[in-house]
């Protein structure tokens, strides 16, 4: 199937890079959000990406143009009834994930793919809730999207050989690489990633070293073009937490438990970059 209209869920971080590579490759994208200050701050982040790329002389302003013109607003899951995909990025939590599915299953055509770009939660519960089980499938962005080239493409119980083919022929239009995965807990991105940021931290934790030698160690030792306290602070270390506490129940095994600092830092309310706080301190 040859997919032309998407929709895309959340207008944040990642939902405003999904719509902005979307509508760059050609797509015809709706942004959804639950209000207007979350669809104009995604729209905003988009114009200044589109911007700088004037600048460095990596677009024209007409493409500016036609790309910013390919993006409509919504604030209603009803505009999803004529298009070919939608894909997913709301808040991580899988309350809200599922009544957003069982809202679009009803709402979607008949042949429309449902996407998630859950970093974490199980696609084959997600699919679950639907009425359409072999169109459910994971599509999971890196950030930021615009810049990085993976998407890990992960098949639900159900996926079918269709749909994967079609999500996988869309991302290669987006200009990425996709990488096929199975349904496991963290996938294969956070399923590795994840463990190695818990154990910096639990480095640090012990006394081993500080902040800024954990980081370059790994940077100027393992050629990581950050630092895994870095990275932590960007990706915000609740979604840390989140994704560890996922392994740990999802794989049962103690090697993934979520060491006792990343807790404390996250009930302190030090979540990283978004709050001005985490491993460093953001101005
Ligand atoms: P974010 O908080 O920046 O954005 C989430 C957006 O979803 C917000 O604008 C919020 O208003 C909106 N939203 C919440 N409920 C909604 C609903 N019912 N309908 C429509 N919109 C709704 O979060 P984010 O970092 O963009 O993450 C979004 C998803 O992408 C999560 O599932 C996350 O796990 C996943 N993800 C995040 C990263 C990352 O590095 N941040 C990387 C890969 C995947």
């Amino acid at each position: 199937m040859a997919i032309q209209k998407v929709m895309v869920i959340g207008a944040g971080q990642m939902g405003s890079g999904i719509a902005q590579v979307c509508a760059q490759a050609g797509f015809e994208v709706k942004l959804n959000d639950i209000n207007q200050e979350f669809l104009d701050r995604g729209v905003s982040v988009i114009t200044k990406n589109l911007t700088r790329d004037v600048e460095k002389g990596r677009k024209t302003e007409e493409e500016k143009t036609a790309i910013l013109e390919r993006i409509t607003m919504s604030l209603n899951l009803n505009d999803a009834a004529d298009v070919d995909i939608v894909i997913e990025a709301a808040v991580e939590n899988m309350e809200i994930k599922q009544s957003i599915f069982k809202q679009l299953d009803e709402i979607a055509p008949a042949h429309a793919i449902l996407a998630t770009n859950t970093s974490s939660l199980p696609i084959t519960e997600l699919a679950a809730v639907t009425k359409r089980p072999a169109q459910v499938i994971g599509m999971h962005y890196m950030n930021p999207v615009p810049v990085m080239k993976l998407v890990e493409i992960i098949r639900g119980l159900a996926t079918s050989d269709e749909v994967y083919q079609s999500v996988e022929e869309m991302t290669r239009q987006l200009d990425k690489t996709p990488v096929e995965v199975n349904d496991f807990p963290g996938f294969v991105s956070n399923r590795i990633l994840m463990p190695m940021i818990n154990e910096a931290i639990y480095t640090l934790y012990e006394g081993v070293a500080s902040v800024e030698a954990i980081d370059d160690v790994m940077k100027l030792g393992m050629n990581h073009p950050m630092g895994p306290l870095t990275l932590a602070d960007f990706i915000g270390l609740d979604t840390c937490l989140y994704i560890m506490e996922i392994l740990h129940d999802g794989l049962g095994d103690s090697k993934y438990r979520p060491c006792p600092l990343l807790r404390k830092y996250v009930a302190a309310g030090w979540l990283g970059k978004k709050s001005g706080r985490g491993f460093y301190v953001y101005e």
